[in-house]
């Protein structure tokens, strides 16, 4: 604990704090927020608060400096974004400091937020000019007239993240919106913005003009709902409750967004599924940042056939888990985030408890190792009685349920009105293949945990249901930015038909479709 506090203090001095906190938008800061590390629950920082005013300040800030920044090329954009890459990965461990005190996950998970972060700057910068090129179509008659599609950006692009992976979704999320030619106006958790922060720091040294980006703190009904309102695209990322919030506030106003909300995600084990590989696969799903990860694993549904011998090896693999809080790889789970998880989770196990469930493994908070760590935890003998059985944790508890065959794992897995992900572990990936299209979920990942899906940057995660719309990563995670304009015009001629001619230019225009449809042409 000692050791760990002088950590603190050694990575995060107080000209380091001075110095990230003044990027924060707060022009005249009238409140304060006092945030704590989970790691050991003592203070980390006080953070200044941004006003309601301050919102409309910082969007009017971002459209002036759009212009110049929406002015460069493709190129000169990406350079700037590939050269924060490679800064990124050469002084990682600073930030995988902040991430792991603001945060309380382990260094590895930490490291997933970086690893995120330089995927999507390399994918998008590389991408980008390729995905937003200008796409020529015929006009309304061949030949004669043509048309151009292109995609523009749409303003000033209002992003609102969550604490669980802070500087991978408000960084991994504002990277595809500048490529894209916006500014951006960001408004993290203020819990867990000084690794946002630094990565501002960060991009503005690798030569992002100043105010394309800018960083609001504040309250998430204030602060995050002004933002809502003063963006030209709303793109939010949070729970399902604040997600219809932000949609309505957007819907008001006809401007667009994204919703990247909560999951129940299943995890199905086949009757064929080799054995070491379902353990590993579901220990690392299940239990990824403490289940803090909308993507992770709640709900582990194994065939009968394979129940008896994945059921205890797991529970062996569960117990032999490393928890503890370090500012240093080796464990497999650190801690929850603060108290209200705390509660949240225990309350879920209680809940379950009272209503006939058995703790296979795990149900207790261990203060021993942090203030806010708790065992990861198997439930067997679930029902619909109980919180945990449709509700989004959101923390180390799964829940196992056993099926007689593919049909009835299709039907659990369908069963809850989220649809973020799923898992299939089969020794026949052709067969899992075969079912992915059969779950409703925006991502599905074979024989790996979610990281394979979340890994895949070239590929669109979507979502279903309660777990919202729109999408992040490959083209959708940067179209999604633009707008798009079509400029037709008319070459030679005119489209005007005379009255008296209307029948015989009729009857030719027919016949030009049907020799466009028999010639195969669109
Ligand atoms: P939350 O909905 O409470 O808050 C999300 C963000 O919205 C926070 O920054 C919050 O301050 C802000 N906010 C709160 N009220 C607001 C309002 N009225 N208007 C605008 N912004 C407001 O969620 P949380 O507890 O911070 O995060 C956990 C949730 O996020 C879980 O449900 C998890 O599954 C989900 N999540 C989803 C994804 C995804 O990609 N699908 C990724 C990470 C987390």
């Amino acid at each position: 604990m000692r050791s760990l506090v002088e950590r603190q203090h050694h990575v995060l001095d107080d000209a380091q704090l001075a110095d990230l906190t003044s990027l924060i938008f707060a022009e005249a800061p009238t409140e304060h927020r006092l945030v704590h590390t989970p790691l050991t629950g003592l203070p980390l920082a006080e953070i200044p608060l941004s006003t309601r005013s301050d919102v409309g300040c910082a969007v009017q800030q971002a459209r002036s400096a759009l212009r110049a920044w929406t002015a460069l090329s493709h190129r000169r954009r990406a350079a700037v974004v590939l050269d924060f890459h490679d800064r990124l990965l050469a002084q990682r461990e600073d930030v995988l400091d902040l991430i792991q005190l603001e945060t309380g996950k382990t260094r590895a998970n930490a490291f997933e937020e970086v690893a995120e972060v330089a995927n999507v700057a390399r994918y998008y910068a590389r991408s980008a000019a390729k995905l937003l090129a200008p796409r020529r179509f015929r006009g309304a008659l061949p030949v004669l007239g043509a048309a151009t599609e292109r995609r523009l950006p749409r303003g000033v692009v209002g992003i609102i993240t969550p604490w669980n992976y802070p500087f991978a979704l408000s960084l991994g999320d504002a990277l595809a919106a500048l490529l894209a030619g916006n500014a951006v106006v960001l408004r993290p958790d203020p819990r867990t913005c000084l690794s946002v922060l630094w990565g501002l720091r960060l991009l503005l040294a690798a030569g992002l003009p100043p105010g394309v980006l800018q960083v609001l703190t504040g309250e998430g009904d204030v602060i995050g709902a002004a933002v809502a309102r003063g963006a030209d695209y709303v793109c939010f990322t949070g729970s399902t409750g604040t997600g219809r919030q932000v949609a309505r506030l957007a819907a008001d106003r006809l401007v667009g967004c994204s919703l990247e909300l909560g999951g129940k995600n299943a995890l199905y084990v086949r009757a064929d599924a080799p054995l070491e590989l379902a353990v590993d696969v579901a220990l690392r799903s299940a239990f990824a940042a403490g289940g803090q990860v909308c993507a992770h694993t709640e709900r582990l549904v194994v065939h009968d056939d394979i129940a008896d011998a994945f059921v205890p090896r797991f529970l062996e693999a569960v117990q032999g888990m490393r928890l503890g809080v370090a500012l240093d790889y080796g464990y497999d789970m650190g801690s929850l985030f603060g108290p209200d998880q705390l509660q949240r989770v225990g309350d879920h196990v209680r809940d379950a408890v009272r209503h006939g469930a058995r703790v296979l493994t795990g149900g207790r908070a261990r203060p021993d190792l942090g203030p806010w760590v708790y065992e990861p935890t198997v439930l067997d003998g679930v029902t619909a009685a109980m919180d945990v059985r449709d509700a989004e944790t959101f923390g180390p508890v799964v829940s196992i349920y056993r099926v007689r065959d593919d049909e009835a794992a299709i039907r659990l897995i369908n069963d809850s009105d989220y649809g973020l992900h799923a898992t299939i572990v089969s020794a026949d990936r052709a067969a899992a293949r075969r079912l992915a299209p059969r779950l409703r979920t925006g991502t599905v990942s074979i024989n790996e945990s979610f990281i394979a899906s979340w890994g895949a940057t070239g590929a669109a995660m979507g979502a279903r249901g309660h777990s919202g719309s729109g999408g992040r990563h490959g083209a959708e995670g940067l179209l999604k930015y633009t707008v798009v304009q079509s400029v037709a015009e008319q070459r030679v001629g005119s489209l005007a038909v005379d009255r008296t001619a209307q029948r015989r230019f009729a009857g030719l225009f027919s016949g030009g479709l049907i020799v466009l449809r028999r010639s195969g042409l669109r």
